[in-house]
């Protein structure tokens, strides 16, 4: 089948690997204060000054070119820093969007007086971003959103609507957003572009969510007649969608979809060592979650291959997403029935609070970046069954 030939195992390059002993010793200055269930937070963790720490230390933005602050590496040596960061429970989420996706997208779409004034912004962890994408009503059914941008006489844009679910608003300086700058929704992926909206221009107002756990994660960001000026607009006008299909491959395939639970494995793992559990049962369900995980890896490393390649590989990114979810799924299910089958065991009040806080939020691992439906209408259509 097409999409199993082109995912073909790869490795790390070695000057890659090289640079985990760096990275290491600046996650542990930071992350020995904190209890693993602040750890369990994973990409959701926000800590700006250690964003810009990273940054300072050129961890940010190493796949953009040197010319704007960035180290010219590829996506393989993010992926290094990435699997460091979350394995570790590090704050990331101040410069993960930026990252991840404002920064490539504003390399391979932005115009130069763009990338000049944003990139080095973004490389040394200063310059926050969000992704104004989903809006009530338009989550799934991106091609309906109603957020509008209206061309102007000075060629500005003037900018109405609202976005919602919008991760790390109240935090970041900017936004990109999809918004519609021609025809209605009706014509869905037609008229679709991408704005940059600096978050404090008059008119916009972010108002947070607070979630099941109690966190304000994420936000619903209210626009009223914001003035945009014309170099506010990224990539071509009426190509919105197209940018942003290649955008979610690298949100659904880094390791962030394999390890958003792993924090809690690994706590659990110490705990079943301290217990010196030697049992069947306990020897076959870590062996099991460590071999899914082994796998899992290996196909997040083929993606990141296609990527580091120039494609946009989006059925395999959404293959990869959806099993990668699901293993973070089970993790905190499967964790909570080993614990509960020993009532016997002391259990660390730190590794109890992480249980109880992925449990909760791991609902949302299959809903954040597209829902696990939609990925599989994807993958159903890219192996033609659809
Ligand atoms: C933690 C978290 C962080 C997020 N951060 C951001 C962010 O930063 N920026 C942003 O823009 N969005 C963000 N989102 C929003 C997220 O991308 C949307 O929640 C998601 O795309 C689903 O949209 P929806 O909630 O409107 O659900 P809906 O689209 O209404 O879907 C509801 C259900 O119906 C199913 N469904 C819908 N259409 C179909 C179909 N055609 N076929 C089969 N089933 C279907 C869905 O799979 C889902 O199960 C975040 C969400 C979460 C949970």
């Amino acid at each position: 089948m097409r999409v199993f030939e082109d995912l073909v195992l790869s490795s790390l390059p070695a000057e890659d690997e090289a640079l985990r002993p760096e990275i290491r010793a600046l996650i542990a200055d930071t992350i020995s204060q904190l209890p693993t269930d602040v750890r369990a937070r994973s990409w959701q963790g926000f800590d700006a000054a250690f964003s810009r720490k990273l940054g300072r230390a050129g961890f940010v933005g190493l796949s953009l070119p040197k010319e704007y602050g960035g180290a010219g590496r590829g996506p393989f040596t993010r992926f290094v820093i990435v699997e460091e960061l979350l394995s570790a429970g590090a704050p990331v989420a101040g410069h993960w969007i930026a990252d991840r996706q404002s920064g490539p997208l504003i390399l391979h779409f932005g115009t130069e007086e763009q990338r000049q004034f944003y990139l080095p912004r973004i490389a040394s962890g200063e310059a926050l971003f969000c992704i104004g994408m989903s809006e009530p009503g338009s989550g799934s059914d991106l091609a309906s959103v109603r957020t509008r941008a209206e061309p102007q006489d000075d060629s500005g844009w003037l900018l109405n609507g609202q976005k919602i679910w919008t991760t790390n608003a109240l935090h970041s300086d900017y936004m990109i957003a999809l918004v519609r700058t021609s025809g209605s929704s009706t014509d869905r992926q037609q008229g679709l572009s991408q704005v940059i909206v600096d978050l404090k221009l008059p008119g916009v107002s972010v108002r947070p969510i607070v979630d099941l756990t109690g966190d304000a994660h994420f936000a619903e960001v209210f626009f009223e007649d914001v003035r945009l000026a014309p170099d506010a607009l990224v990539g071509e006008e009426g190509q919105g969608w197209r940018q942003v299909t290649a955008e979610l491959a690298f949100e659904r395939s880094g390791p962030e979809r394999i390890y958003s639970s792993v924090v809690l494995l690994d706590a659990w793992t110490r705990h079943v060592e301290e217990q010196a559990r030697k049992d069947e049962a306990t020897v076959r369900l870590l062996g099991g979650l460590t071999a899914r995980l082994a796998v899992l890896r290996e196909m997040s490393l083929a993606v990141t291959a296609r990527l580091a390649a120039g494609e946009s590989p989006v059925v395999e990114a959404s293959l990869m997403k959806d099993l990668g979810t699901s293993f973070e799924q089970d993790v905190p299910e499967l964790v909570g029935d080993d614990l509960a089958s020993h009532p016997d065991e002391p259990i660390a009040a730190e590794l109890h609070r992480a249980l109880l806080y992925v449990t909760q939020i791991a609902p949302s691992f299959s809903l954040r970046g597209g829902t696990r439906e939609i990925l599989r209408g994807i993958i159903a259509r890219g192996l033609g069954l659809r």
